[in-house]
């Protein structure tokens, strides 16, 4: 481990708390959660109670009547979605989830075990929704809803990252993060959200991505990536925006245009359709795969979900083909054909290249893109050259929505045993269904909060770790573009030497595209074999 880390990271306190867990008062203490989300957000998307404030107030200026709009708003709730009262009345708390949340793991708060951090609402839907609980209250396991209780609702809510890993464990299917989105649905009723949720929603109902760029930087960008991979690969390379009846309409997370490692996601994708031909548009106004409200309200999740379906529309394409992203596959698996669908309007999503039918995407019609290239190389149509990623020896971190959230977990693996030669599996209880979180997940990949995102990772990067010591593993794929964010920080503190990168990136590494040129360097430009010291030196 290096000196630099601060010994309070890795002391896990193992012993049960003192006190009754009853008592919701929190401590809101820097590095351990994030900052409130500014009025003009709240403004912008129609929320309620817009003003300033930080969770370290010791007022947060709630509305007058939050107790009624809190109770209202639950028993609303517990009317329109069955799973909510289910999930409310069946806990046994057998204690099957109890080690099973990595920020229990991470921080050893019993709060965050997912039984524990359901019971901080179900508690109160006792004393108030149940008739033992009206009558007996406490003694019956209710609690009454005071203002602490909604401070420690905004702190173990923001400390959930929506991972569903508990829900693997539970001989019921009780799901912690829908719990965990009612509660986070119920805090925006009186005002209580993250501005690292709200800014990039508003950014994205405003501008349509997540980092508010605007048309004409979209274009700039992506033109640039063209221009870039065209250099790289010497074949001329022009990406269609906006473009009306093209077949498809490619559909990428913001970051893959404006972050890195992402971009060099973004350089694959182009070298792949390049070299099939696909004919194919991206959007500047659904500039944006990624949704951030799945993090706020089923309302929200609605409205930016809709924009990908409005734009296919307007431009007449068949289906929609989608990138490395999360949260914007865990939104469409799960939801979206029940807030928005299904999209009668396109066709059951073909690929032109190989004729295979994907009739998983029948009501959705949208593909994510490793379904698609893994077709591709399946069927023979991509010329590989795996020994182009010799340098690196792989692992592969299941995004915690794409496997656990729509099963995604064969697909990745296949390409990219087929693009390098170096492949090693972290353990068995680390991935695939049983995938540890990033630590940083459902909007909470801010900076302020960071010393939580690393207990949170801890699990994680952990089984990294394990690969990096047996096999010399030097590099950490995903297809999730928070995952790409909040990794390499992750990497940096309790690893060290590994890099983040997308399956697609190494895809356009290995991928030999038709009339280019002999290429000597990856999609980061440098050398596909790794040069000595002196070598480097001469060149
Ligand atoms: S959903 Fe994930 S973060 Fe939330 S309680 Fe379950 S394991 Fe923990
Ligand atoms: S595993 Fe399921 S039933 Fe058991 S304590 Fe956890 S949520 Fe409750």
């Amino acid at each position: 481990m290096p000196e630099k880390l601060p010994e309070k990271l890795l002391q896990i306190e193992t012993r049960p708390p003192q006190g009754d867990w009853k008592n919701p008062k929190v401590e809101f203490r820097k590095g351990v959660f994030c900052y409130s989300a500014l009025p003009k957000n709240l403004n912008y998307l129609g929320l309620p109670n817009a003003r300033e404030w930080q969770p370290f107030n010791e007022d947060w200026k709630l509305p007058p009547d939050w107790k009624r709009i809190i109770l209202e708003g639950m028993k609303e709730r517990l009317n329109k979605y069955r799973s909510f009262r289910l999930f409310m009345e069946t806990c046994v708390r057998c204690g099957a989830c109890a080690d099973k949340c990595h920020f229990y793991v991470g921080s050893s708060d019993p709060k965050n075990m997912p039984v524990l951090r359901a019971e901080l609402i179900r508690s109160v839907y006792r004393r108030y929704f149940t008739l033992t609980g009206r009558i007996f209250g406490s003694l019956a396991g209710g609690r009454e809803l005071i203002e602490d209780v909604i401070k420690e609702w905004f702190y173990y809510f923001y400390q959930c990252t929506e991972c569903r890993r508990c829900s693997v464990f539970c001989p019921y299917g009780i799901d912690t993060a829908e719990i965990t989105m009612m509660g986070r649905e119920l805090l925006n009723l009186i005002g209580c959200n993250i501005n690292w949720v709200l800014e990039p929603a508003a950014n994205c109902f405003r501008t349509g991505n997540h980092l508010g760029i605007q048309p004409h930087g979209f274009k700039d960008s992506i033109d640039f990536a063209a221009e870039e991979l065209s250099e790289i690969v010497g074949i001329p390379i022009e990406v269609p925006i906006n473009k009306k009846g093209a077949e498809i309409l490619f559909v990428m997370p913001s970051a893959d245009y404006f972050g890195t490692p992402h971009y060099y996601t973004l350089l694959g994708y182009l070298a792949l359709f390049k070299e099939i031909g696909l004919d194919y548009t991206v959007s500047a106004f659904a500039s944006e795969g990624g949704n951030f409200g799945l993090f706020t309200s089923h309302e929200m999740m609605k409205r930016l979900n809709a924009k990908i379906y409005d734009e296919a529309k307007r431009l007449g394409v068949k289906w929609i083909l989608g990138g490395e992203c999360g949260h914007m596959w865990r939104v469409l698996h799960q939801y979206m054909s029940t807030m928005n669908g299904p999209a009668e309007f396109l066709e059951a999503p073909v690929s032109p290249i190989t004729g295979t039918v994907f009739e998983n995407a029948r009501s959705t019609k949208m593909v994510h893109i490793c379904e698609f290239t893994a077709d591709l190389i399946h069927n023979g149509k991509l010329k590989l050259d795996p020994s182009r990623n010799d340098k690196l020896k792989v692992t592969y971190h299941d995004s915690c929505n794409t496997a656990r959230g729509m099963g995604i977990l064969e697909e990745p693996r296949y390409i990219i045993r087929n693009v390098c030669n170096n492949f090693y599996e972290m353990p068995e209880n680390t991935i695939r269904e049983q995938t540890f979180c990033c630590g940083s997940g459902s909007g909470l990949g801010t900076d302020e909060n960071l010393e939580m995102r690393l207990r949170g990772g801890f699990p994680r990067a952990n089984a990294v770790k394990y690969v990096k010591e047996k096999h010399g593993v030097n590099l950490l794929t995903c297809i999730c573009a928070i995952d790409k964010a909040t990794l390499p920080a992750l990497m940096d503190y309790w690893v060290g030497g590994v890099e983040v990168a997308g399956v697609h990136e190494l895809l356009g590494n290995a991928l030999v595209m038709t009339g280019g040129k002999e290429r000597t360097t990856d999609l980061r430009g440098e050398p596909f074999v790794e040069q000595k010291e002196e070598e480097a030196v001469h060149a």
